[in-house]
């Protein structure tokens, strides 16, 4: 997908919900990502098996990427099991340039994108958000330096994690492909609704798009 998306947050919070939600999480520390979210029921072994060998294509670029002997990052081997509710995660990586992955959980990978300056909560500051290569789930316990010469290199810490779900009535793969995709967070410190969308401009390099807080 090679064009621009803006990821817009909305105003309208379901307060009451996301409390409730939020409070019965513990703080966040490093490493112990999934064993703090309630595992999925399973969804029965031929989905699983679809799954597993979607993701092992979908990581060939993540891994072409990298030198394991050389960086800290999961190299995706290890099996996560796939959750009821989709997961999110925020790193702060420090590379080059500063900026904030975004990762939606999405068929058994992280669906990833690079956001400038790191998300904002006010729906008119829009954000530029850059689509990266899927991760692998284990990278949303991962923190730690990557070192300086290697891809990415540079720190990268959680920031936030949590649950997002669709808004509306498309899939998100419908909702991606339009250019125009809304969601949900629900976070430790991000609550409401946000979009992806695809930026018209031929101008733009690569795949990017904004991400703004919605206003519906
Ligand atoms: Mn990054």
């Amino acid at each position: 997908m090679r064009s621009s998306i803006r990821l817009t947050i909305c105003k309208k919070l379901r307060r009451e919900r996301r409390r409730t939600i939020a409070a019965a999480r513990s703080p966040s520390s490093p490493g112990l990502f999934y064993s703090r979210f309630p595992l999925g029921e399973g969804d029965g072994g031929s989905r699983v098996k679809a799954v597993a060998a979607h993701t092992k294509a979908s990581l060939a670029r993540y891994r072409g990427k990298r030198d394991f002997n050389q960086t800290v990052e999961p190299s995706g081997e290890v099996p996560v099991q796939p959750s009821q509710r989709g997961r999110f995660v925020i790193q702060k990586h420090a590379a080059t340039r500063l900026h904030y992955d975004l990762r939606l959980e999405l068929d058994g990978v992280f669906k990833s994108w690079a956001v400038t300056k790191g998300p904002s909560v006010d729906p008119a500051d829009k954000r530029l958000a850059v689509e990266v290569e899927d991760h692998p789930l284990d990278y949303g316990d991962f923190e730690g330096t990557i070192p300086k010469g290697q891809y990415g290199g540079g720190t990268v810490q959680l920031w936030d994690r949590g649950y997002w779900s669709p808004v509306g009535p498309k899939t998100p793969e419908q909702g991606l492909q339009k250019g125009d995709f809304k969601f949900t967070l629900d976070g430790n410190r991000l609550h409401g609704d946000w979009v992806l969308v695809r930026l018209k401009k031929r101008s733009h390099r690569r795949q990017a798009q904004q991400l703004a807080a919605d206003q519906a």
